[in-house]
């Protein structure tokens, strides 16, 4: 299954006997994911980037890195404050003044 996340983009389509191959590409973390990837939880399954997509403020930028196939990590960084975040939602939805939509 695809994901509504603006980071996702299909890549390439490649024609096989009976159907085609279809390879995605993260933007963000710079990685190309094979259709079956995007249901694993280190790819767009388990990433909090599709979740948030530029609802929680303008200053909280994504960042996804690909440390090798099946390793990924997901954080957050506040360029206001430049702090990094693993799971921003609290602190920005709750607790931030200085937050922007
Ligand atoms: S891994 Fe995350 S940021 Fe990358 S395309 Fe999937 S949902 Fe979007
Ligand atoms: S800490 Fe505040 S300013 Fe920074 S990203 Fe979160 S809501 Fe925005």
């Amino acid at each position: 299954m695809t994901y509504d996340c603006k980071f996702l983009k299909l890549h390439k389509k490649i024609p096989l006997i009976e159907n085609e191959l279809k390879i995605y590409k993260c933007l963000l973390g710079n990685a190309l994911l094979k259709e079956k990837d995007l249901d694993e939880k280190w790819a767009c399954k388990g990433c909090k980037v599709k979740d948030f997509n530029d609802k929680i403020c303008i200053n909280l930028i994504p960042q996804k890195e690909f440390i090798k196939r099946g390793v990924s990590e997901t954080f957050f960084i506040c360029t206001l404050m430049n702090v990094i975040f693993k799971e921003p939602e609290e602190f920005c939805l709750l607790n931030c003044k200085y937050r922007e939509i």
